[in-house]
């Protein structure tokens, strides 16, 4: 008998439900789910693809170490024993994780907890620091907590949607086509587009805004000063519910129409156009993304746009507030379990002694980490000194994602001892490591993810474990008990694990933590299996849905939100033999390092080769002609080739080139090596969008 199984997209944020139907003779398809909330029965084109990516090609089928195969026991040995080792010779500081947003929450809930509660270092850090902790920074300083205050349905509400910093498109496809359709039934609804590129996301535009790289802060800060000279402030919001106003006004330098064109790359009519827009409409949401989260000023963007979400009171009502979109599938889960450098568990604090301490005791771990460990950019440069001498990389591909992405394959190279988990053999950092272990992959896991929206949903095994593959949260719980941690690890399915997770969040709730899935603390096998998608927090006994700050009260200890004082950044300095600025991003039908999606072959024909758009007047100045072959080179020395595409989409002095393309699949096409490792300050988060560059036509030695 054919079977269905609900389970969850594994690419974007959106977090689309999905049928898989597997019939007699094992063929795979799938449909989107049309009782998910995330897309009624949407997918897009990556997702109705997923049945084509999911053959055993290149998959890693069990244990090697040094490249030869060996059994789970030598190899599970063999990592304990060299991270004990490492820890006993130079500390706990001198290991690290590096995990993914491609991780189940469950997976990531025992990598945090071995590393924190019983190695007892904080050097756990994940992709998606690449992706939103700008965001998560930004919400932190403004709310005083991590904490996403929309959700999907707000868009379809809004009179006015802001995408800035998000080609929503091709990067948030199901979510673009739900507001694509509130739009045609709703004529009055307004769409502003804010990026430097016109990409496919401006078809639904009214207004585009081809603003400069990193011209955001000077934007907002210019609608904040706007909102205050109509008089559009809510006062009484502003009165009662926040702090700091006067002081981030002061901050948010005024600056003449034509100074604020020089700043953002806009021009006068644009820029009131847009004010005007935001000013007098009362329903907007501000939906940001990459654009915003990956730059140096990442975290001061985001709170440049959530001053003036507070000023206007628009936050914690219906169709309105700001809304980060989350780039991966689980990267808002690995917030809930404190996967990240800086972060507890359930959204507690490690810089708090009473969260540390609550932690500590529900673990009943022997040690808590007290300081926060490096954050991925730091992690990898401590690779590359020698202070990490073992590091674990799960289900992700630094030697490409990472900017100085060459820097990232040079320490790996060096470092005494590298354990990588994928599904896939022939990664750029899976060749690289001395213990590669065998995970299972999409259509084999169950656990839970969590989507962009704080939608908790199930990825459900609907196809047999190949080889010898196993979980990753099984692989870290085993070492943990090789390592000597029995008590800690001793789950025997993701169902306990997430109950831990959810008793954790309810553990002694103190008020500041805003998550709380307390309600399954008591899940069984059965009920877990059954569980339908669900938006935290869910209080045990409170099973309706709550709409943060709806009441006005925010998670600093006074009870308000805080506007954060923004300064403009200083032009960036400019060399000469470097004139372009290259931004780096994505293309519709391929995800990440293309590991997946590259096995389709529909999904590869819609893009086949990695691109450089520049405009035609850029082009013909350096006598640069319409698929002729270029070399994009940055001042760190690294030079990419890959073919023109000529589209007046692209702004003049401006390049884009898409990230997914690997040294295996087009010649020296790591984009990423060409981004120096700059991140922004408060959240760690490198700016990936942004770089210098050279372009000239390839002169094929
Ligand atoms: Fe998957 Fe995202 Fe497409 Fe939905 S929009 S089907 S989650 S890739």
């Amino acid at each position: 008998m054919p079977t269905e199984t609900r389970t969850t997209c594994p690419y974007c944020g959106v977090g689309c439900g999905v049928i898989a139907r597997v019939e007699d003779d094992g063929k795979v398809s799938v449909k989107g789910d049309p009782d998910h909330p995330a897309n009624f029965g949407r997918l897009c084109s990556k997702g109705s693809a997923l049945a084509e990516t999911l053959d055993l090609e290149g998959r890693v089928l069990a244990p090697q170490i040094h490249g030869q195969e060996a059994g789970w026991d030598a190899a599970l040995d063999l990592v304990a024993q060299r991270f004990r080792e490492t820890i006993a010779a130079h500390g706990p500081d001198s290991v690290a994780f590096y995990v993914s947003g491609q991780l189940l929450t469950e997976d990531y809930y025992v990598a945090n907890k071995l590393m924190k509660g019983f190695i007892g270092s904080a050097n756990i850090d994940t992709n998606s620091r690449l992706c939103m902790a700008s965001s998560v920074a930004g919400h932190k300083r403004a709310f005083g907590s991590d904490t996403v205050p929309g959700c999907y349905e707000d868009l379809e509400l809004a009179d006015l949607v802001v995408l800035t910093g998000s080609n929503t498109a091709w990067c948030h496809p199901v979510l673009y086509q739900r507001l694509a359709a509130a739009k045609a039934s709703r004529p009055t609804m307004k769409v502003v587009v804010i990026d430097p590129r016109r990409t496919a996301t401006c078809d639904i535009a009214d207004l585009h805004l081809p603003i400069r790289a990193d011209g955001d802060v000077a934007l907002f800060n210019g609608l904040f000063h706007h909102l205050v000279d109509t008089r559009r402030v809510d006062e009484a919001f502003v009165g009662a519910h926040t702090s700091g106003f006067s002081e981030a006004l002061m901050a948010a330098a005024r600056l003449g129409m034509a100074e604020l064109s020089e700043a953002t790359g806009l021009s006068g009519m644009a820029l009131r156009q847009f004010f005007r827009l935001f000013a007098e409409t009362e329903k907007v949401v501000t939906c940001y993304s990459q654009g915003v989260n990956q730059s140096a000023v990442g975290t001061d963007k985001v709170n440049a746009i959530i001053n003036c979400h507070l000023a206007t009171g628009r936050i914690g009502r219906p169709g309105m507030g700001p809304f980060s979109l989350t780039g991966q599938p689980n990267a808002m889960g690995g917030r809930e379990v404190g996967g990240l450098a800086n972060m507890l568990a359930a959204h507690m604090e490690l810089g708090s002694a009473a969260h540390r301490d609550t932690v500590q005791r529900f673990w009943n771990a022997p040690v808590i980490a007290d300081k926060p460990g490096l954050k991925a950019v730091d992690m990898f440069e401590a690779v590359a000194e020698g202070r990490i001498k073992a590091i674990w990389i799960m289900s992700t591909n630094p030697v490409v994602s990472m900017p100085d992405a060459d820097g990232v394959k040079a320490a790996l190279t060096a470092c005494p001892f590298v354990v990588v988990s994928d599904i896939q053999a022939y990664t750029d950092t899976a060749r690289l490591a001395h213990v590669l272990l065998p995970a299972t992959g999409w259509s084999e896991k169950s656990g839970t993810v969590t989507n962009s929206e704080r939608r908790i949903s199930r990825q459900r095994p609907f196809l047999p474990v190949p080889g010898e593959a196993r979980p990753d949260w099984w692989q870290m719980a085993e070492v943990g008990k090789r390592m000597g941690f029995a008590e800690g690890f001793d789950f025997a399915s993701p169902a306990e694990i997430f109950a831990e997770h959810a008793a954790l969040s309810a553990y002694e709730n103190d008020g500041i933590r805003d998550f709380d899935i307390g309600a399954y603390a008591e899940i069984d096998g059965t009920d877990y299996d059954a569980l339908i998608p669900f938006q935290w927090p869910q209080p045990a006994g409170e099973p309706s849905r709550k709409r943060f700050f709806a009441d006005g009260r925010f998670y600093h200890p006074d009870g308000k939100a805080r506007f954060v004082p923004i300064t403009p950044p200083a032009p960036a300095a400019r060399d000469a033999a470097f004139p372009f600025t290259l931004n780096t991003g994505r293309v519709r039908d391929h995800w990440h390092t293309m590991t997946r999606t590259a096995k389709s072959a529909r999904l590869s024909a819609h893009i086949a080769e990695p691109f450089c758009e520049i405009h035609p007047l850029d082009a013909r100045a350096l006598g640069i002609a319409d698929a002729d072959l270029v070399t994009v080179a940055s001042p760190s020395g690294h030079a990419v080739i890959v073919r023109a595409l000529l589209t007046e989409r692209q702004a003049r002095g401006a390049i884009f080139v898409p990230m997914h393309w690997t040294g295996e699949t087009a010649a020296a096409a790591r984009v990423d090596t060409l981004v120096p490792g700059r991140v922004d300050p408060v959240s760690g988060q490198p700016a990936l969008k942004m770089a210098a560059a050279s372009v000239a036509r390839h002169a094929p030695a």
